[in-house]
């Protein structure tokens, strides 16, 4: 049995208010609520132990560092990679930036990213080369013989997300590293929607690279992870330089980089962050990944069932192997995403998300200018969905006017 009741008591942001409902949260692809276990590991540090990482000798440095490198363990644990190959990071979008400049690519390489992607998986290889745009096949997943006519001598890479932040949709990852790797290329995992609601391995994942947000994981803000191999990561000129990463500089300023991971962590890192993002993959490791999955798979197809009853809805969303996350736009074009949202959110305490969720492409593509998102996440309810189905007919009965 799932004790989505016991989980839920603790989040606060989950615990109503005096003489109200608590909200109802259904914009976790943007951001997950944080549980008081990673609440209280920010704090312990801020309040305890604030000192910095690896480079004092005193008391509160020594448990600094000791609380960051094990944060750094338990998250290699939850992803199945070594300690060395996790760097920590301020988000996924930093992770990408950081592959993307640190590959030295030239103008003319190219990069194969799909139409699913998120501006943070498609922007920092724009700036930097050409990238060659893998449209969706009908099932709405890229199609991989299309990125298999991309690919020719100046690809560098290819970057996929595991899971749309629009569509929810899953994209089977192992295709795409056989593809990859058929050619000789490495590939960049962004798997910053995938980490809540799927279990992790690298191994089996078979990629090079992989960029997830901690935020989105239940953790801080400001906490992320770019996992590598070894070999893909020694492949990266450090684009920061400066404390931490180096083990030596002379006198004429000629330097030795330190080992990996720290050789791509100059400077103080976000040390609050990263111990909490330790705090949130142990509690997930708590409940069980697989266990969620269940939950949250029983959650979407309620709301799909719930949803495919109104016809006033028109949802984007395929129907199975995808996240818990809903995407639709109202049928009456008078009726705007952005309203609904606002609406749901001012009326009737439901928080969702309107607009073009960083896809610019994908909504171009499919003809609009925005979506109204509900995304999932484990500590929600089938009531909290039949209040947004309640909500939904109430506003959408009521039409534009209000
Ligand atoms: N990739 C995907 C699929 C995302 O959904 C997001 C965040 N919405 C990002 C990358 C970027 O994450 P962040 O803003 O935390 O760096």
């Amino acid at each position: 049995m799932f004790d989505v009741a016991g989980l839920r008591d603790e989040f606060p942001l989950l615990q109503a208010g005096s003489g109200q409902a608590p909200i109802v949260y259904l914009d976790n692809a943007a951001t997950s609520l944080k549980p008081r276990a990673v609440i209280e590991a920010v704090r312990g540090y801020l309040a305890d132990y604030s000192g910095n990482v690896h480079r004092g000798q005193n008391a509160l440095a020594d448990r600094a560092s000791q609380a960051y490198e094990d944060s750094r363990r338990s998250v290699a644990r939850f992803l199945g990679a070594r300690a060395s190959e996790v760097v920590f990071v301020r988000g996924a979008t930093e992770a990408v930036n950081l592959v993307a400049g640190g590959l030295a690519l030239a103008p003319d390489d190219n990069v194969v990213v799909s139409l699913l992607e998120h501006h943070s998986n498609s922007l920092p290889w724009r700036a930097r080369c050409q990238v060659r745009v893998v449209p969706l096949a009908p099932s709405g997943l890229p199609d991989l013989a299309a990125a298999e006519a991309a690919i020719d001598a100046r690809t560098r890479l290819v970057a996929i997300t595991a899971c749309s932040n629009v569509t929810g949709v899953y994209v089977p990852m192992q295709a795409w590293s056989a593809l990859a790797h058929r050619h000789g290329l490495p590939l960049l995992v962004d798997a910053a929607q995938l980490a809540a609601h799927r279990g992790i391995d690298v191994q089996s994942l078979q990629c090079d690279y992989l960029a997830l947000s901690g935020h989105k994981l239940f953790g801080p803000p400001g906490s992320g992870v770019l996992y590598g191999t070894r070999a893909a990561l020694e492949r990266l000129t450090p684009l920061n330089l400066g404390g931490g990463c180096v083990t030596h500089v002379g006198l004429d300023l000629d330097y030795e980089l330190r080992e990996l991971p720290w050789r791509l962590e100059a400077g103080t890192p976000d040390i609050a962050a990263v111990i909490g993002l330790g705090a949130a993959v142990e509690f997930i490791e708590d409940i069980g990944i697989d266990a969620i999955a269940l939950h949250e798979e029983h959650l979407r197809d309620v709301l799909d069932a719930e949803i495919a009853a109104m016809p006033e809805l028109h949802n984007h969303s395929p129907s199975d192997a995808r996240a818990p996350i809903l995407t639709v736009t109202a049928r009456d074009p008078a009726i705007g995403s952005e309203y609904i949202a606002r609406v749901l959110s001012d009326t009737f305490g439901i928080m969702t998300r309107a607009g073009h969720h960083c896809a610019h492409p994908l909504h171009a593509a499919l003809g609009l200018p925005a979506t109204l998102r509900a995304s999932l996440a484990f500590y929600n309810t089938e009531d909290e969905l039949l209040r947004l189905r309640d909500a939904l007919r109430a506003l959408l009965r009521r039409g534009a006017r209000g």
